[in-house]
């Protein structure tokens, strides 16, 4: 049989560059990652064999065979294997998203170790402690295997061969040893046995050498917390999870009674790239007795905790369950029920025990678990206790319990406002009443906060109230005299067939220091929401929107006289346009001809001078 080269895809010849110069200190791990990858393919091939017979295999389990004459190190599993274009398509190139950024990160910055840290190198790690690898692979069920090796640099060779056994075995050809190095000498067994029970004991399938089993194979959801130290737990992580960073808390659950489980969840420390890709693997992996039966289990935990890692055993459920049947179960929906809210009132503890983990797990999953307040679900109050959220108060973020408990005699209702950054939002004259009246309002700028923020009603029994919909109804806040009403009947009238672009034109009291703003009526959408449905494709019709006008201002009481005095001059309609723009500017807004506007603002300016 020939033998083909073939070139490693270019983020691959990146990342294997960087293991060829040992960036990451800690090489032992190379094994963990090869027993890692069997024991993946054990899974498979165990659930192949539950579906087709003659996939069926006895015996499964991981081999590990040392020969220091030869120095290579074999890791062999009997598992699921691959065929050629798997070979090229899953060790040829990487499909993490978000490889390339980190990779660019770790180039710039040679020394960030936690950058390395953070980042699953899997099989590439090989080549850490390689000269080179050898891979002698063949798919179940199917009649012949492949070799492919590579020295770790551009390319690698496939060849296909006749009489390969099932399953993969991985044949490293080790680098001299060099202490100084942290490069051990792996094919000495007191060394294999070291790492596999640090990395792997709770492996399911037998670990060998030889005739001895290496590693435990106890299930780290059975065992009791106070047994299992934080190293096994962090092993298990990285096993299931495929992060490197430590978990930021670790959540244990039994539930006994007519419908009996365990499950062991993870709340990572850091959002992963791909968390709003709507169509990427999340979940939880399923477990019937001990027995691995699903990956990515999105049924096990509502999506706005999509996040959360980690492994559900069952005790009732079938082998053979299907996805299809587990979207039904009744039992599956009261375990996510159950799990949701453990995973809630664990923040809830994280927040009060430990503020600095609760920062990081807000700001890396807040948004999403905000999404929970979109749909139906029964855990919005849960979800409002623990959020939090930017305000006028401070610099930190404010839970909604100690807005409440801050709100001044007479103030009624959470204000709010939502926009795109907080610097945006801070100066935007909408606030200007507000600040005046010492009432706290609350900056939302996450995209999600637009929609949940129309959606909920109140938390505990306060209203929401955007400040920039509808009347301002400040408590004993004055309204516009009837006199300054009558005074500026005739102005606003005009400036309503003037502006196309507004619904209408009021007179306001929510304004201190600028001339104007934009409302939205008490049910029209917001800009925002508008430009939202906008993205998503959906044809809409302008939305206008209601200009306040602040009386006590200088250009607004001088447009009233002008528009007494000379009602027909054209140059009032180009200041009413200029009043309406920068009311839009004001508030982070688009104009919709920006040429335009700062031509009429120089020729109005030039004449000032
Ligand atoms: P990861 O395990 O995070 O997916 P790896 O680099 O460790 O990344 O492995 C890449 C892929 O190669 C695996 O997802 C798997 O599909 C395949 N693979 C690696 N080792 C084996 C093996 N022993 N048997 C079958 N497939 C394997
Ligand atoms: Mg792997």
């Amino acid at each position: 049989m020939s033998t083909e080269t073939l070139e490693f895809q270019a983020e691959a010849r990146q990342l294997l560059e960087l293991m060829v110069h040992s960036i990451y200190s800690n090489k032992d791990i190379f094994l963990r990652e090869l027993v890692s990858n069997a024991s993946d393919a054990l899974d498979k091939r165990r659930l192949a064999g539950l579906k087709d017979e003659a996939l069926r295999a006895d015996d499964l389990h991981i081999a590990i065979e040392a020969d220091a004459e030869a120095r290579t190190l074999t890791v062999r599993d009997n598992g699921i294997g691959m065929s050629r274009d798997e070979l090229v398509e899953l060790i040829g190139t990487i499909a993490k998203s978000g490889t390339a950024e980190t990779l660019r990160r770790l180039k710039e910055n040679k020394e960030s170790a936690e950058l390395i840290g953070q980042f699953g190198v899997g099989f590439y790690s090989v080549f850490m402690v390689a000269d080179r690898t050898t891979l002698l692979t063949r798919k179940a069920g199917q009649e012949t295997g492949v070799r492919w090796e590579s020295t770790g640099d551009g390319t690698y060779t496939v060849e296909t061969v006749e009489n390969a056994p099932e399953g993969t075995s991985v044949c490293v050809h080790l680098r001299p040893a060099d202490e100084e190095d942290a490069l051990y000498d792996y094919t000495d067994e007191r060394k294999i046995r070291e790492i596999i029970k640090r990395y792997s004991d709770f492996i399911s399938f037998p670990v060998r050498l030889g005739d001895e089993t290496l590693n435990s194979m106890k299930a780290l959801w059975a065992r009791p917390r106070a047994e299992v130290s934080d190293e096994e737990y962090q092993e298990f992580y990285r096993h299931i999870s495929h992060d490197w960073t430590d978990p930021l808390d670790i959540i244990q659950m039994r539930a006994e009674g007519t419908f009996e489980y365990e499950a062991l969840l993870f709340l990572p420390s850091r959002a992963p790239h791909d968390l709003y890709q709507r169509d990427t693997r999340h979940g939880l992996q399923l477990y019937v007795k001990r027995v691995f039966i699903l990956d990515n289990s999105r049924e096990l935990l509502p999506d706005h905790l999509r996040f959360v890692k980690g492994v559900v055993d069952a005790a009732d459920l079938s082998l053979n369950i299907s996805r299809e049947i587990l979207q039904q179960d009744r039992h599956i929906q009261l375990i996510r029920r159950r799990l949701a809210k453990k995973v809630l009132a664990s923040v809830k503890d994280l927040m009060n025990k430990d503020a600095e983990k609760y920062r990081t797990f807000w700001r890396e999953f807040g948004p999403v678990v905000k999404e929970g307040l979109l749909d139906a679900s029964e855990d919005h109050r849960a979800i409002l206790d623990l959020a939090s959220f930017t305000s006028t108060a401070g610099d930190e973020p404010t839970t909604l319990a100690d807005y409440l408990a801050r709100m001044p005699e007479g103030q009624d209702k959470i204000y709010f406002m939502t926009g795109q950054s907080r610097a945006q939002v801070e100066n935007s004259p909408h606030l200007e009443a507000f600040r005046a009246k010492g009432y706290e309002v609350l900056l939302l700028t996450d995209q999600v906060d637009e929609i949940w923020a129309e959606a909920v009603p109140d938390y505990r029994d306060t209203e929401f109230r955007s400040v920039t919909r509808g009347v301002l109804d400040l408590p004993s806040e004055e309204e516009p005299s009837p006199e300054q009403a009558d005074a500026y009947a005739a102005v606003l009238t005009w400036l309503n067939e003037t502006l196309d672009d507004v619904k209408d034109v009021r007179l306001t009291t929510r304004l201190t220091s600028s001339p104007a703003c934009l409302v939205s009526d008490t049910d029209g959408l917001t800009p925002a929401l508008e430009k939202m449905y906008k993205a998503m494709g959906q044809g809409l019709s302008p939305v206008k929107r209601i200009l306040e006008l602040n009386p006590q201002h200088p250009l607004v009481s001088g447009l009233r006289t002008a528009h007494e005095q000379r009602s027909d001059d054209p140059a009032l309609s180009e200041t009413a346009e200029l009043l309406y723009g920068t009311a839009l500017l004001a508030e982070g807004g688009d104009l919709t001809d920006p040429a335009r506007f700062a031509a009429l603002l120089a020729d109005h300016l030039s004449k000032t001078l």
